[in-house]
């Protein structure tokens, strides 16, 4: 069966992202759109997965626990977990590569941690938005190890990006997908990379406010509604 996706949305959780992007405007906003699943992606944090899981399961959502990760090198992956307590896992050997920056509202905005019904229940302090000291070849291995899927976010983009960052797309990264952003036009960009043809490609709306989040726009074809059989597609099997 078809289901649409957007697997790049960020939460009130990141510094970047609108304080209106709570568990259930999110929630509702995507089922608004006619989407089926989701991924949760704030940066270097999982602390807002477990509210915007619970709104979904509520809802009739599936919400695929992730992060978008901020490498040592500053490029930036989409992190995707089979489920929550992986993904904190994660968070743990994140947090403790993070650069101990007390975030600054004033500058870099709120990160606020909700509960599923959209309660407040604690702002994280250290900032989240800048890069781990972790680098992307471990930072591929430990998410592999979790049995996460890893997917190189807007490479098409100039900042935070691996092909920018590293001028390619490594091979040794055993990478299947690369994710596009919104508005990248696909045919030009193959055209000056042609060497990435042989990748398949995501789109996301890497959605920092709630209007950003896809409408019917990307589909995959999936035997059953499950976070795994989601993670199968970037997995080489
Ligand atoms: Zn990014
Ligand atoms: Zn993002």
């Amino acid at each position: 069966m078809k289901y649409w996706v957007d697997l790049h949305i960020h939460s009130c959780l990141s510094p970047c992202a609108e304080d209106d992007m709570t568990p259930n405007n999110i929630v509702n906003m995507a089922l608004l759109k006619g989407l089926d699943i989701i991924a949760i992606t704030d940066h270097n944090s999982a602390r807002n997965l477990e509210a915007v899981i619970e709104a979904g399961i509520r809802q009739g959502l599936l919400v695929i626990p992730g992060m978008e990760l901020c490498t040592a090198e500053e490029i930036h992956l989409v992190c995707l977990f089979p489920e929550l307590k992986r993904a904190l896992s994660f968070e743990k050997s994140v947090y403790d590569n993070l650069h101990p920056i007390e975030n600054r509202e004033d500058i870099f905005g709120t990160q606020i941690i909700m509960d599923y019904q959209d309660n407040e229940i604690g702002k994280e302090t250290r900032l989240l938005s800048g890069a781990s000291r972790m680098d992307t070849g471990t930072a591929i291995k430990a998410v592999r190890n979790l049995d996460g899927v890893v997917i190189p976010a807007h490479i098409d983009r100039q900042s935070y990006s691996m092909l920018n960052t590293l001028g390619a797309i490594p091979s040794e990264y055993d990478l299947k997908y690369l994710e596009l952003s919104k508005n990248c036009l696909f045919d030009a960009f193959l055209n000056e990379n042609p060497s990435l043809s042989s990748y398949q490609y995501l789109r996301t709306s890497d959605a920092h406010f709630l209007g950003d989040i896809l409408e019917q726009e990307v589909s995959f074809d999936l035997k059953e509604k499950t976070i795994e059989s989601v993670l199968d597609i970037f997995r080489f099997m």
